[in-house]
């Protein structure tokens, strides 16, 4: 049998034991009372974690597929887009917004930086003619841990009518959002980030005015047609077979979360960031966003000179059963990433810089044991409740 490991991915993330439990029900009818029920409240409950009225679509896929919804939708072929990437996961929105059409006008902050609202609003002013029908940009950015000044990005938009596209699958519940206050048309989520649930099911949140622009789309998409999903979502049901054991666990872990409240739920992943942080600086290393625009879902730390990630992660694993993520894009050969999102004990964060001491001090490394684990104890013990 496997040990319990100490779990710290950015996604999938640790599932707490009722939500665990949850999805084990037996199956029902996915057309049944019984999957209505439960659905509606899930979505009805997924407004709040959103901010919003507007209506949340469900598909059965993960976030990726989320986000190509939310472009074969709202995108036609030769469509001028602006994409306004900070790394890895920016640069799939601007592939999928290319695989189907669009001209993409494509910026992309320094990687460990966040999006410069001023940058936006610029290329905005200068499109007189308002032909820019898409301003596509994240909400957290999980390859180098930065997340974005979301509410000026979405101010230097207006004015404009272009409609606002969301990547919040690594920063809804980890990160302040709020979809109407902030004018935002279409934000995607996935059920194993901030969720605490199994992956299979991401979500959608879709404006007013995102339905106009959807109704006469042209881009060709069946799976993915959400206007259809709309219609079975009024009766309770989704176009196709649903994740079912998801669904269920999603809608239990929102039980959870809608106890504890939304604003607590953010204010800890902060806190949590800063316990790594601390520690990780302790250490000598250094994490790869910028202070101010550090993530609360996620650090990305690069690897001390002449040292390869794998290096790192794989006895991090195999000695001490700790599960941190490798680097990705750009810096996948010069980065590690510790996941602090959805459900994660205080301790386990200190276990973690424990054993990333050991692994250290074996590659040789100046390392004093104890060090970053005194920083990120330090913080813990003044940030606690
Ligand atoms: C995890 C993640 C996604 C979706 O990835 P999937 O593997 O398709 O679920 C998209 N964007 C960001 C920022 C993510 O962290």
């Amino acid at each position: 049998m496997t040990e319990t490991q100490y779990f710290l991915l950015p996604g999938p993330t640790q599932v707490p034991p009722s939500v665990l439990r949850a999805g084990s029900a037996p199956m029902v009818n996915h057309r049944g009372p019984e999957f209505k029920v439960i659905f509606q409240n899930m979505i009805e409950s997924l407004k709040q974690i959103f901010r919003t009225k507007n209506e949340i679509i469900t598909l059965t896929c993960s976030g990726t597929g989320g986000m190509e919804a939310s472009i074969v939708n709202f995108i036609n072929p030769g469509d001028k887009v602006i994409v306004a990437s900070i790394g890895n996961f920016g640069r799939r929105y601007r592939d999928l917004a290319q695989t189907f059409g669009a001209e993409v006008d494509f910026i992309e902050a320094p990687w460990g930086s966040a999006i410069d609202p001023e940058e936006i609003k610029k290329r905005l002013d200068a499109d007189s003619r308002k032909e820019i029908k898409a301003i596509i940009f994240q909400h957290n950015e999980t390859s180098t841990g930065v997340y974005n000044p979301l509410e000026a990005i979405a101010a230097a938009c207006d004015g404009h009518p272009a409609l606002r596209i969301v990547d919040s699958v690594s920063g809804m519940a980890s990160a302040p959002l709020a979809t109407d206050e902030w004018g935002l048309d279409v934000v995607v989520a996935a059920s194993q980030k901030a969720f605490m649930s199994p992956p299979g099911l991401a979500f959608i949140a879709v404006s007013e005015q995102a339905w106009q622009v959807q109704a006469k789309n042209t881009n060709r998409k069946f799976y993915f047609d959400l206007d259809n999903a709309r219609k079975f979502a009024l009766l309770g049901q989704t176009p196709f077979t649903p994740a079912i054991a998801t669904a269920y666990a999603v809608a239990q872990a929102l039980k959870i979360m809608l106890e504890k409240g939304l604003d607590n739920i953010i204010a800890d992943h902060f806190r949590r960031r800063d316990i790594v942080r601390q520690g990780i600086e302790a250490l000598g290393l250094r994490c790869v966003a910028d202070p101010g625009c550090a993530s609360p879902a996620v650090t990305a730390i690069y690897t001390p000179k002449g040292i390869a990630p794998p290096q790192i992660v794989k006895p991090l694993r195999e000695k001490y059963n700790a599960v941190v993520a490798g680097g990705m894009g750009d810096i996948k050969d010069e980065s590690f990433r510790i996941g602090h999102l959805g459900y994660i004990n205080d301790l386990d964060l200190i276990a973690v810089l424990a054993a990333l001491e050991m692994v250290l001090l074996e590659l040789g490394l100046d390392i004093t044991l104890g060090s970053g684990v005194a920083a990120a104890q330090k913080h813990l013990m003044k940030s606690s409740k």
